[in-house]
């Protein structure tokens, strides 16, 4: 028995715990990742919602806290899931070095950084390419910084080495339909999907081969999968870089999913400075295992902090959830 406190049988924000865990890197522009972790009968959940988001858009991420605290995950078709390693904007020695130790089979290599020549990109996933080996995957993520015409030039010039797929070359979903017609690498769409509705708009639109999807953004296990199922794209699940309770509830998704031909980016635990279970969710040979997160008291108390606010924010979600949380 990890933990003291009582199961909360109303899984309800007055029971919440706030933490407050140091990121490595800045983030968002924070350097700091902040949320509450609730106990429910069926487990622990997270609801980690962005500052910036008001209480309709944290709704959805209340919807999936209070699954994974009440009713839990569908059965897992999988017991583990592929994971990717994540290759920041580094000089290539660097990179090279960073996917030797991430021993993944995947890496998703990032480019078109701010201030950087393009040709820190080639380098950087020439130098991915030749680590990882030539049945290795390696996809690339622009976070929508480019334009339709350095999309295009960029992801042949990047292909050479061998692309499973292009993540966000740009920003719009027009721009992304404008590269897809133009390149023969798939295009994923991450930032264009923010809500429940986002992927249907994405095929709709012929912008993607592929959608990322995130649990909490998308309210919950279930609601992901209906909008997996609804969208009809190959998903790839990613975290909103949460703790190992927050990356459970994506693991499970990834679990879930009927097929998961691409690994995927939930291997971001390495991202905080602690966590709030004895036994973070880190990747082993490219995999992460299929399980709950079951909170340590000890871990979760060096990180805690006054739930005032975050008890108050979570009611206001959960009072604005009215909407449902996915597509029916
Ligand atoms: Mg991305």
């Amino acid at each position: 028995m990890t933990g003291t406190s009582e199961p909360d049988p109303a899984g309800a924000p007055a029971g919440g715990r706030a933490f407050a865990i140091g990121l490595r890197n800045r983030f968002r522009g924070v350097t700091v990742r902040e949320g509450m972790l609730v106990r429910g009968p069926a487990g622990w959940g997270e609801f980690s919602p962005f500052a910036e988001y008001g209480p309709r858009e944290a709704s959805r991420w209340w919807a999936a806290c209070h699954e994974a605290a009440h009713l839990g995950w569908p059965e897992p078709l999988r017991d583990r899931v592929p994971v990717n390693v994540t290759v920041p904007a580094v000089d290539p020695e660097r990179a090279a070095r960073i996917v030797a130790d991430g021993g993944c089979a995947t890496a998703k290599v990032k480019v078109a950084e701010r201030g950087q020549d393009w040709r820190a990109d080639v380098a950087r996933v020439e130098a991915v390419r030749a680590a990882i080996g030539p049945s290795g995957r390696v996809r690339v993520d622009a976070n929508g910084a480019w334009d339709v015409d350095t999309a295009v030039r960029m992801t042949r010039e990047l292909d050479r080495f061998g692309l499973e797929y292009v993540e966000q070359p740009c920003a719009t979903l027009d721009e992304l339909a404008a590269v897809r017609r133009r390149v023969d690498v798939p295009v994923a769409a991450d930032e264009s999907v923010r809500r429940a509705e986002d992927p249907l708009r994405v095929r709709a639109s012929g912008a993607a081969d592929i959608v990322v999807l995130k649990v909490q953004p998308l309210g919950g296990v279930r609601a992901a999968l209906r909008v997996a199922e609804a969208c009809g794209l190959p998903v790839v699940v990613s975290s909103a870089v949460e703790t190992s309770v927050g990356l459970a509830a994506g693991v499970a998704l990834a679990a879930a999913l009927p097929e998961l031909p691409y690994a995927c980016g939930l291997a971001t635990m390495q991202m905080l400075t602690a966590d709030v279970t004895a036994e973070p969710l880190l990747p082993e040979g490219g995999f992460l295992p299929v399980r709950p997160a079951v909170v340590d008291e000890g871990a979760l108390r060096s990180v805690e902090v006054d739930p005032g606010s975050w008890r108050a924010r979570a009611e206001q979600a959960r009072a604005a959830g009215a909407e449902p949380p996915g597509p029916r």
